[in-house]
C-alpha cells in the first residue's frame, strides 16, 4: 500500500531541494504518494498571517509525514516564521539533527570521527514567542521551560540513543546562571536519566559544550538541549562536517513528524540549478527510517555517501571548481542506487519508542510570599523607592527591593552606580500571614501604585514545597 507524504516545495532554493530528493525517493521504488502542498512566503504575500493554509494544516494531519523545503521567515514585526508555526501546530518537541564526518567533504575536522546527533527541544523556550514592548522602549521574551517539555525531550533523546545503538547523552543547559528555567531541565535530565542506567548521562554547560564540540567532537554521541542553544549548537554541528549543503534535520513529534534540511531557502541561489540538494537527501533517508522503509533509507545514503566519497562528484559548496548543477548531481545519485560503501558503519536502526509524558500533578505545598510589580517610570531608584514605602505602608507588605535590569539598585548597594532604564520590578514581601487576604490585598496595593505610577505587570511570588518560586536579584540578599 502507498505511504501518503506531505511535500512542501518551499521557497527560494527549496524546489530545487525537494524536487531532488523525491525524484531519488521515487527512484528506490518505494510507494510513496506524494500530496503537494504550500507554505511560505507565496502565502504570507496572499495576506495569511500564519504562512500555513489550512489544505496543508489539513494534508500534514492526515499523511502525519511531511518533506518540507526551506521557509523564508519575515524579518522584523508582523508575521511568525511558518516554520515555527508548523512545529508548533503539529507539537513537533523534538528536532533532531545528526551530524556525521562525510566522505568526499573536506573540513578541518576530517579525520576526527565526529558522529554525534543532537536533539533539540522544539517549541518551548524563548521560541513559544511570547514577548511584549512592556514600555516603547524595553522588550521581553519569555523563556518557557516545563517539566513535561522538558521530559519529554530528555527521554525521547535517551530512547534515541537505544534505536541507533548509541552509548551517551550529554545534556547541555546553561543552569549555572539560569537556575529555574535551565535548572528545570537539568533537573529533569538527572531524575529521567535514572530511568536508562545503560546509557552514560552527562551534564555540561552550554558554552563548554559549543566549545567541546570545536577542541573534542569525537566524545559526543547524543545533546539534548533547550531551543535556543540547540538552534545554535546545531548550527556549529553542520559546520563541523561540511556545512549547511550537507546537513539535515527531522522534527519529530508523538503524531506528526516533519523533514527537513538545516539550511534555509539561500534566495541568491534560486532557480540557478547549482545549490546541494545532498542535506535534504538525507533528510529523506531519516524521513524513510520513519516509515519504517529501512531498505530504501540504507540505499540513498549508500548512494549519497558512494557519489560524494567514491565518485567525488561534490556540488559548489563543497568544491569551488565543480560546476555540477543540482539536476547532473540527483541523476549520478539515482545512477548510484545499489552502490555500497564502507565509509559509515551500518547503525543498527531500530524503530523509536515514543514515550507517553503525563502533565504532572502538581499538588505541592504552596506559600504565598509576595508580589512583584513592574512599573514604567523616570524617576531615580530613591524617589521612586520611597514613594513605593509610603504606598505599602497602609497594605500588607512591605517593600523588599527594586530592581533595574534584574540589578537591585534600592536599597543602593554600596560602591554601586547602576545604569537605569525606565523599567523597574519593585519586589513586595507579605509582612506577616496574618492579616494576608490573596488577591484582594495585591489588587488593592495596584490600585495604589497606580494612583502614582504606571504599572504593566504583576508577578506573584510564593515558595513551593518550601522553595521560591523566584530567583533573587543581583546583589539582593
Ligand atoms: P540560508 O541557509 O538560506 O543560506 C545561507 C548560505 O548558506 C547561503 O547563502 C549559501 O551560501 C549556503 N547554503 C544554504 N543552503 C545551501 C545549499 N543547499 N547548497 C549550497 N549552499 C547552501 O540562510 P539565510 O540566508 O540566513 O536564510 C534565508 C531564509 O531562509 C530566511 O528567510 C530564513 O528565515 C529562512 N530559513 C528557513 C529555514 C527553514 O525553513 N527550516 C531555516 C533557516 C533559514
Amino acid at each position: 500500500m502507498a505511504k501518503a507524504v506531505t511535500l512542501i516545495e518551499g521557497d527560494g532554493i527549496g524546489p530545487e531541494v525537494t524536487q531532488a530528493a523525491k525524484r531519488i525517493v521515487d527512484a528506490t521504488g518505494v510507494n510513496i504518494e506524494w500530496e503537494l502542498c504550500e507554505a511560505g512566503a507565496k502565502i504570507f504575500k496572499k495576506g495569511l498571517a500564519t504562512g500555513v493554509p489550512q489544505e496543508t494544516i489539513d494534508s500534514i494531519k492526515r499523511t502525519k509525514v511531511a518533506l518540507k523545503g526551506p521557509l523564508e521567515t519575515p524579518v522584523g514585526y508582523g508575521e511568525k516564521s511558518a516554520n515555527v508555526t508548523l512545529r508548533a501546530l503539529f507539537e513537533t518537541y523534538a528536532n533532531t539533527r545528526p551530524v556525521r564526518q562525510i566522505p568526499g567533504v573536506h573540513t578541518p575536522f576530517n579525520g576526527r570521527n565526529i558522529d554525534f546527533i543532537v536533539v533539540r527541544e522544539n517549541v518551548e523556550d524563548l521560541y513559544a514567542g511570547i514577548e511584549y514592548l512592556q514600555t516603547p522602549s524595553v522588550a521581553e521574551g519569555l523563556k518557557l521551560i516545563t517539566r513535561k517539555g522538558s521530559e519529554k525531550i530528555i527521554r525521547f533523546a535517551f530512547e534515541l540513543a537505544r534505536a541507533e545503538g548509541r552509548k551517551k547523552v550529554h545534556c547541555a543547559t546553561k543552569a549555572n546562571i539560569l537556575k529555574l528555567t535551565e535548572g528545570l531541565f537539568k533537573k529533569t535530565f538527572e531524575e529521567i536519566s535514572l530511568d536508562y542506567p545503560d546509557i552514560e548521562a552527562v551534564h555540561i554547560i552550554i558554552d563548554n559544550c559549543a566549545h567541546q564540540m570545536v577542541i573534542r567532537p569525537e566524545v559526543f554521541d547524543v545533546i539534548v538541549t533547550t531551543n535556543l542553544h540547540g538552534d545554535i549548537i546545531s548550527d556549529l554541528g553542520s559546520g563541523l562536517v561540511g556545512g549547511l549543503g550537507v546537513a539535515p534535520a527531522a522534527n519529530i513529534g508523538d503524531d506528526v513528524s516533519i523533514f527537513e534540511a538545516v539550511h534555509g531557502s539561500a534566495p541568491k541561489y534560486t532557480g540557478q540549478n547549482i545549490i546541494n540538494p545532498s542535506a535534504l537527501i538525507f533528510s529523506a533517508v531519516l524521513m524513510l527510517r520513519h516509515l519504517k522503509e529501512f531498505e530504501a533509507a540504507h540505499q540513498i545514503e549508500q548512494s549519497l555517501l558512494y557519489t560524494l566519497g567514491v565518485e567525488k562528484a561534490l556540488p559548489r559548496d563543497l568544491d569551488k571548481t565543480s560546476n555540477l548543477t543540482t539536476t547532473a548531481f540527483t541523476e549520478i545519485v539515482i545512477k548510484n542506487l545499489g552502490k555500497k560503501t564502507d565509509f559509515w558503519a551500518s547503525r543498527p536502526y531500530k524503530p523509536l519508542r515514543l514515550a507517553s509524558v503525563k502533565t504532572p500533578n502538581d499538588n505541592v505545598p504552596r506559600k504565598d510570599v509576595g508580589v512583584d510589580i513592574y512599573i514604567e517610570s523616570l524617576l531615580s531608584p530613591e524617589s521612586l523607592g520611597k514613594s513605593l514605602e509610603e504606598v505599602a505602608l497602609s497594605s500588607p507588605f512591605s517593600l523588599k527591593m527594586i530592581s533595574n535590569r534584574g540589578v537591585q539598585v534600592y536599597p543602593q548597594l554600596e560602591g554601586v552606580t547602576p545604569d537605569t532604564v525606565d523599567h523597574w520590578r519593585a519586589r513586595f514581601f507579605i509582612k506577616n500571614d496574618e492579616g494576608f487576604m490573596g488577591d484582594a490585598d495585591i489588587l488593592d496595593l495596584l490600585k495604589k501604585i497606580s494612583k502614582a505610577h504606571h504599572w504593566m505587570h504583576v508577578e506573584k511570588l510564593y515558595e513551593f514545597n518550601h522553595a521560591p518560586s523566584f530567583t533573587k536579584a543581583q546583589g539582593e540578599t
